[in-house]
Order: C-alpha cells, then structure tokens, then sequence
C-alpha cells in the first residue's frame, strides 16, 4: 500500500514539473528559436550569452525544474531563450545546422499552414 502511495506521490510530482517546464518554454516563446522545434521533450532553456554555469550558480541550482522555479519566481528574466537540444549542441559546438528546418520556423513565425 505504501508503494501503491510513493508511486501516485512520483506520478503528481512528474506531472508538476512537467507543467512547469511547459510553463517557462511558453514564457520564453515556445519553440526552438532556431529551427522551430516545439515538442516539448526535445526542448530546454538555453543562455543565449552562455552563462549557463555562472547564473545556475547565481541562482544555487543545478538546472531543470528548481532551475525554471527560480526563473519563474524573478517573472521570467531577459537572458535566455529555448532552443532544442541539437540546436543547443550545435551552438555549443559552434556548427551551423543545415537549413531545411529553417523553413519550418518561418512557417511557423508567419502562422503559415503546414503544406507537407
Ligand atoms: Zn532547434
């Protein structure tokens, strides 16, 4: 019975941070600002002046969800940006992706319909 109570206690808190992550990729637009990825699994919170490290440390969090309360709790502060996480290894990495998802974003920016 007590394992039947952990699991359901596990289940609401996966839920929970779940909801917030999809709550700060909204407040930061989204989608992948890159290529216009937006399942939310593939996406994360990026520092666009690459001070990952320093501001986690600001903000005595390793990442993820304490990472996005801290974030929500200072009204979504100006710094960062989602991006997918191969857009994000590849801005690590300094490598350009190829183009074709390029298009995706822009139909996406635009509120075009998907054609294909
Ligand atoms: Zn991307």
């Amino acid at each position: 019975m007590q394992d039947a109570a952990r699991k359901r206690r596990r289940e609401y808190q996966r839920a929970w941070q779940r909801k917030l992550k999809a709550e700060a990729i909204a407040a930061y637009g989204g989608y992948c600002r890159r290529c216009g990825e937006s399942r939310l699994d593939l996406l994360v919170l990026d520092h666009i002046n690459d001070n990952g490290a320093e501001h986690r440390r600001e903000t005595g969090t390793k990442g993820g969800w304490p990472f996005y309360q801290k974030m929500r709790q200072q009204g979504w502060p100006v710094g960062l940006q989602v991006l997918c996480h191969n857009c994000n290894a590849a801005k690590q990495r300094g490598l350009v992706l190829r183009q074709p998802r390029l298009l995706h974003l822009t139909k996406r920016a635009y509120g075009y319909e998907e054609i294909d």
